[in-house]
């Protein structure tokens, strides 16, 4: 038996076990969603299903134990119609996906590799665009998901979550579901007849407010007008955090100015301004330009950092919440605004809690599961927790050596 069929033998059969018991909650509609499942790893994925009843669903899962579940965040008339436009579309979730891949994290210059498929070309960090020896765009990465990377996920989920969907479009927390992908972030479901029809110019605007993009700084010589701390939407946001950061000790440091009287002076007028201000008022000659300084930014640390392809796709398919990743055999798990902050994926994503076994890991850097310090391992066989195991052999950093007692 090749290695490879061991080690899908071995995820095939933990899949399975989870999906024997599992109970998850319909989606809204989910009779009205097209479904789609990539049961193998070289297989393709099946798309176009639709179910009448969530029991036919659950069956479907406990037959198949699939790698990936994904739905359509549309809904159709006839979600099963192979044709996408003969499914007749009637809407759609919004959605936001907020992805450490695509967010710059100084800890992936520790964990993360990338090498060129062309000319071998390798480095650490997040990958270029494409190869900068070759120019090849074939370039394979090795990703981790550490503490480091966990907070930035769940800082700019808080952000669009409380910020933005609850603050300013006065969302209801009951429409919103906060979901860990699986992998390296969050994905948001905004579920609520106000956004069901917004085309994709609308959800573009949208991911535009969210992402700040747009909120130029002009720098003609224009009088500026400075918003009252307690404004709505972006203006409050922008007087709140330039007062932060005003308010800050480094501002020679942060704004790249360097302080004398008069420096001191125009920065304690505007401090002021904020503070006793109930209304726009005019910004002139210094303090206009101390104030794109600080809004520049501001913009950066209050925007949020959502991935514009997956909010501005109305046909978009999403991993189906409750549902196993099959990259890393974590849970795509629902997860209360409440509870983000102490959310941790290595245990409460983590579908098999119980049982050892013995596996060769590749490589893998040191990792907290369950609670527990594991490696950093290179190349040796040692014997790990089940759950973890299984992330390390869907993640093809490790591979099975022999069968342990997962039922202990
Ligand atoms: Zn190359
Ligand atoms: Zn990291």
């Amino acid at each position: 038996m090749g290695k490879e069929l061991n080690n899908e033998g071995f995820v095939k059969k933990m899949f399975k076990k989870y999906y024997a018991e599992w109970e998850g909650e319909p989606p809204k509609d989910f009779n009205r969603r097209e479904f789609a499942f990539v049961i193998s790893r070289k297989g393709e994925m099946i798309r176009h299903k639709a179910f009448e009843e969530w029991g036919e669903v659950r069956e479907f899962l406990r037959k198949n134990s699939p790698l990936h579940v994904y739905y359509s965040s549309a809904y159709y008339a006839q979600p099963s119609a192979s044709d996408m436009d003969a499914k007749e579309w009637m809407g759609a979730d919004l959605i936001f996906d907020i992805d450490v891949d695509h967010i710059y994290t100084p800890c992936k210059e520790r964990h993360d590799r990338w090498t060129c498929l062309d000319c071998n070309t390798s480095g650490r960090g997040m990958p270029p665009e494409a190869c900068p020896k070759c120019s090849s765009k074939r370039v394979e990465v090795k990703t981790w998901f550490c503490e480091g990377c966990l907070e930035v996920a769940k800082e700019e989920t808080t952000k669009l979550v409380e910020d933005f969907l609850i603050q300013d479009f006065n969302f209801s927390p009951r429409e919103i579901s906060i979901v860990f992908s699986g992998r390296r972030g969050f994905h948001v479901h905004v579920e609520s007849d106000v956004v069901k029809e917004l085309d994709q110019r609308a959800r573009r605007e949208i991911v535009d407010y969210v992402r700040g993009t747009g909120l130029v700084v002009q720098n003609g010589k224009r009088r500026v007008l400075a918003p009252p701390l307690n404004a709505g939407g972006w203006p409050g946001r922008l007087a709140k955090g330039v007062y932060e950061l005003l308010n800050a000790g480094d501002i020679e440091g942060l704004l790249n100015l360097r302080r004398g009287s008069k420096v001191e002076e125009v920065l304690k007028a505007i401090v002021k301004g904020l503070e006793e201000s109930r209304d726009y008022w005019p910004l002139e000659g210094l303090a206009r330009k101390i104030w794109f300084k600080a809004v520049e930014k501001v913009i950066v640390r209050k925007r949020c950092e959502v991935d514009e392809r997956v909010t501005t796709d109305i046909k978009r398919l999403i991993r189906m919440p409750g549902t196993l990743h099959g990259g890393t055999g974590l849970i795509a798990a629902k997860v209360h605004l409440k509870d983000l902050e102490s959310f941790d994926p290595y245990v409460h994503a983590v579908a098999f809690v119980k049982g050892e076994i013995k596996v060769k890991v590749l490589n893998m850097p040191e990792i907290t599961f369950l609670n527990q310090t594991w490696g950093p391992y290179n190349d040796e066989v040692v014997e790990l927790p089940i759950g973890l195991a299984v992330y390390l052999i869907c993640s093809e950093n490790a591979i099975v050596v022999g069968e342990g007692d997962e039922n202990a």
